[in-house]
């Protein structure tokens, strides 16, 4: 499951990384650049749930009609 940074300080948040470890990784880089390092008060790793794109629907339709219809192909 993806993971997103949050830092309610400055009232932002990161993209999605596929690993939480990327979240963290992104935490830190915006703790050393706009923190000076410290941990602002709030701050958290949340979840972020999965989420198809337009393009990624209709690849995922296509693969369904097709495993449908090789189903239905074999029944026959
Ligand atoms: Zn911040």
């Amino acid at each position: 499951m993806p993971h997103k940074y949050v830092c309610p300080g400055c009232r932002t948040e990161s993209s999605p990384y596929e690993l939480e470890a990327g979240a963290q990784q992104h935490g830190q880089r915006h703790r050393d650049e706009f923190h000076g390092g410290d941990h602002p008060i709030g701050e958290t790793i949340q979840p972020v749930s999965y989420q198809l794109d337009l393009v990624q629907a209709r690849i995922l339709a296509a693969i369904v009609a097709v495993v449908v219809l090789a189903l239905i192909i074999k029944a026959l």
